[in-house]
């Protein structure tokens, strides 16, 4: 089967090479300006040319037999155009409402699923309103182009409140409250195209400037109080788009509240660790459920963790043992860029932990 991949960075590579022992190929579709060297050598690499219209572009594709998104900021137009070729999965519509998180927090709400209290603001009115709503400190959030920390404000006194108003002209945003978590944990999940789940364990993860920097997996100290509630959140949202796919929900855990915090309508990069945690990983099964097979098992092996490589070069003679493996994305490094990740794995928790932070100091540290 030909599945054809909007976007060529590291979410695409690891698709494309999962999907090898499924015997699929791929193509995609990448942006002039985007960097393809993760695909390169997985698959025919298509650079969207702006005067194609969608029957071209499909065919440039290779007429694949499904198609499907590594990120959330693509044309949802297109997305939609392409259904009329192929099955397109997750859908445009469920694109469309985590792409944007005005659309993304509405659509939270209306499933009365917690979340931080929020205003919408599109004028320097409802910036003012929506702080005096919310309160401070608060965070503010361009609505749509935000990822890993960016187009976010961070707005603790009065003083940057009043210069915030000041600069801000005309962008869509949400205010959101400050939630003062004990700590972050998402959930990656798949749901086929019969509507069968695949809960993946909760992870708990550590963000350093709003990037994320480790998962640890299964979250243990919190699975008891929030994985059967995390699991409902996904499946409430899963069924009510009608998701097929893999798709990533993160979360703030706040006393005994869980409150999501955004949705990803693809694989996730907090879900990395399920490549040798467990049987079938997110990537695996997201194209299993694309394809329209029946999905695999997703139960964690053992204790695992993940470390982010954020801009630093690291190589497999680094690694300490074989508890330990390297997943480099073939891009070229640059500051907190995410280039690569390890995985840890290991039936002792604390020999988890342990290596977790030996390894952080050896890449953050000895430089
Ligand atoms: P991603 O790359 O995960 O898509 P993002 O740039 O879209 O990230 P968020 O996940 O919304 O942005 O925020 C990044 C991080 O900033 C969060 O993981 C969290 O650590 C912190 N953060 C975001 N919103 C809040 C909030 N309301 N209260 C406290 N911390 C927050
Ligand atoms: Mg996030």
């Amino acid at each position: 089967m030909l599945i054809g991949i909007i976007g060529g960075g590291q979410l695409a590579r690891m698709l494309a090479q999962e999907g090898q022992s499924l015997g699929a190929r791929f193509s995609f579709l990448v942006e002039p300006n985007e960097d393809s060297a993760p695909v390169e050598g997985l698959g025919e690499i298509v650079v969207h040319n702006a005067e194609w219209d969608n029957r071209t572009i499909f065919e440039k594709l290779g007429e694949p037999q499904v198609i499907t998104t590594e990120r959330e900021a693509v044309d949802t137009d297109l997305l939609q155009a392409l259904s009329e070729f192929c099955r397109v999965a997750p859908d445009h519509h469920a694109v469309s409402v985590m792409k944007n998180r005005t659309n993304e927090k509405q659509f939270i709400e209306s499933l009365n699923i917690p979340t931080a209290k929020f205003a919408i603001a599109t004028t320097k009115q409802q910036v003012i309103d929506g702080a005096a709503k919310v309160g401070l400190p608060l965070i503010v959030k361009s609505s749509e182009n935000g990822y890993d920390g960016k187009n976010q404000w961070r707005i603790k006194t009065d003083q940057e409140l009043k210069d915030f108003i000041e600069s801000y002209s005309d962008l869509e945003v949400i205010m959101e409250q400050w939630i003062n978590f004990q700590t972050e944990v998402s959930m990656v999940a798949t749901r086929s195209l019969n509507g069968k789940m695949a809960y993946y364990a909760l992870t708990e993860n550590v963000h350093q400037n709003g990037i994320l920097l480790t998962s640890v997996a299964p979250a243990t100290q919190w699975q008891k109080k929030f994985e059967q509630t995390a699991q409902s959140y996904m499946k409430t949202i899963m069924e009510k788009l009608n998701y097929v796919g893999t798709m990533a929900m993160e979360c703030f855990i706040a006393g005994d509240d869980l409150l999501i915090n955004e949705l990803a309508p693809r694989v996730h990069n907090s879900g990395h660790w399920t490549l040798t945690g467990t049987e079938c990983s997110q990537f695996k099964n997201h194209l299993l459920a694309i394809m329209g097979v029946t999905l695999g098992n997703t139960q964690a092996k053992a204790p695992t963790a993940m470390l982010n490589l954020l801009g630093k070069e690291f190589t497999e003679d680094k690694l300490p043992d074989s508890s330990t493996s390297l997943n480099w994305y073939n891009k070229k490094v640059k500051p907190g860029r995410k280039v690569g990740h390890i995985n840890i794995l290991h039936q002792d928790p604390e020999q988890v932990t342990q290596t977790l932070a030996e390894l952080k100091n050896k890449v953050y540290l000895d430089d």
